[in-house]
């Protein structure tokens, strides 16, 4: 068959249990804690431990790795279906043990670690004992690495680090941090910065404050300073120069992933936004009856269908291919669409929810936000949208003369050649 959009039977067995699962059990520990990666808070032992040790008995745990790292190897196409369900509620990834920007860091670590580091942070962080922080924005520049200035310097067999990190979520939370700094100031852009494992104990780390995303309660995304940070030598995770080359190890997955768990979110919107149009009624009728809503549901429904499809067959080509670089297209592409199909569908649902809508009493705020949050972190929409255009310019090729290829007069000039003789 060229085309096939069913589940596999078997797995959508374990679809239906994970739905339900995190329908009745996941879904309301976002209303009673705090953060996700707040593992230490006494409550989470008690409330979220036990539902990974169910997840874990039913083989769903970490299943975007593969079984040499405990992971399931479902691949990216089964991921995409779970992780659609997941990205609806706030503790599913933690309780499924696919969290970023852990899955991220686990991918680096798995590559570039040694065998101690593996057994100091990779295992332990595949079980959830510890969580992790990436650390590469500076306060100057995210979007362009090449500002960064954060610094390592080379002393006998230590690197020292000294900078600042912005917006490195988790940081209050993490038991060590990926850290990329510049280690080869001369060399050229691409090559200058390397990447370290560094414990978030280390002398000389400081958290200035941690920041909050709009009224978030309690702020996660750590500002960073680093005053003379000492690592040992081998702490640098891959090749001297080459941290852009160790990035894209997590940045390709952790983009797609957010993407197959943004689909969850916008349902979830797009869900209420079809309850309460069936609910409500105004000048004598019910919202549904009025066009303009109709046409919220419908252009919903459209951005939702259309986003899931193209996620699907990016998770799809990811497992053809096993190969980012071949991919980065329709990475780039599903991070381009992510932000604004949550924030337009999430929008719709709060407009036809009026004053209500727009409470605290309702997601739909922290969604809005959400939609920003996705169209930041791992780079900018802009960013992306230039990688997709330059992807996609690759496969053409300039016009041979001074007019188009397609200019019609030459078209019909060829085809009066063609069929000379004919007519
Ligand atoms: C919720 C959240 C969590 C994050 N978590 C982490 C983390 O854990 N670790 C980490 O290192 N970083 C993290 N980040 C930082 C994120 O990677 C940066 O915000 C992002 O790379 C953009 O950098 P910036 O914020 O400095 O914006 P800037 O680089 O100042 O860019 C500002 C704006 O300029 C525009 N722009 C930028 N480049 C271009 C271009 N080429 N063409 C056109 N317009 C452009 C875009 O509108 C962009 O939003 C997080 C961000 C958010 C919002």
């Amino acid at each position: 068959m060229a085309w096939d959009f069913e589940t596999d039977p078997e797995f959508q067995k374990q679809l239906d249990w994970v739905e339900q699962f995190v329908k009745l059990e996941v879904e309301p520990l976002e209303h009673v804690l705090g953060s996700p990666w707040d593992i230490h808070d006494p409550r989470f032992e008690k409330l979220v431990r036990p539902l990974q040790r169910e997840v874990k008995a039913r083989k769903l745990w970490a299943c975007h790795l593969g079984p040499h790292l405990g992971g399931q190897g479902y691949g990216q196409s089964k991921l995409a279906l779970l992780n659609e369900i997941l990205g609806g509620a706030h503790f599913a990834p933690i309780v499924f043990g696919c969290q970023a920007p852990d899955t991220g860091n686990a991918e680096i670590l798995a590559h570039y670690g040694t065998p101690e580091q593996k057994k100091r942070y990779l295992e332990p962080l595949l079980n959830n004992e510890i969580v992790s922080c990436f650390a590469m924005t500076e306060p100057q520049g995210g979007a362009d690495p090449k500002v960064f200035t954060t610094r390592a310097v080379q002393d006998g067999k230590d690197w020292v680090i000294s900078g600042e990190k912005w917006f490195a979520s988790n940081a209050r939370y993490a038991e060590f941090y990926i850290v990329m700094a510049v280690t080869d100031p001369e060399a050229k852009p691409y090559h200058r910065m390397s990447m370290f494992v560094v414990p978030a104990q280390t002398k000389g780390i400081k958290i200035i404050r941690n920041v909050g995303l709009a009224d978030e309660p309690v702020p996660v995304h750590g500002y960073l300073e680093f005053d003379q940070v000492r690592v040992p030598a081998e702490n640098m995770l891959g090749k001297q120069g080459e941290a852009f080359a160790v990035a894209q190890t997590r940045l390709g997955g952790g983009r797609v992933h957010h993407a197959m768990r943004t689909i969850g979110q916008a349902r979830k919107a797009f869900d209420m936004l079809c309850q309460r149009a069936l609910s409500r009624t105004t000048q004598g009728e019910l919202l549904s009856a009025k066009q303009m809503v109709q046409e919220k549901i419908t252009d919903s429904w459209l951005q939702l269908e259309q986003f899931r499809l193209i996620v699907l067959r990016t998770a799809w080509r990811i497992d053809k291919y096993n190969d980012y670089m071949k991919v980065r297209k329709d990475i780039s592409a599903v991070k381009v669409l992510m932000p604004k199909v949550l924030h337009d569908i999430a929008t719709r649902a709060l407009e036809v929810h009026g004053s209500l809508g727009v409470s605290m009493e309702m997601p739909f705020m922290d969604q809005i936000v959400l939609s920003h949050h996705m169209g930041l972190a791992d780079g900018p929409t802009e960013v992306h949208k230039v990688t997709v255009a330059k992807q996609i310019l690759r496969d053409y090729q300039p016009a041979k003369g001074m007019f188009p290829d397609y200019h019609r007069p030459a078209l019909v000039e060829a085809a009066r050649k063609k069929y000379e003789g004919l007519i």
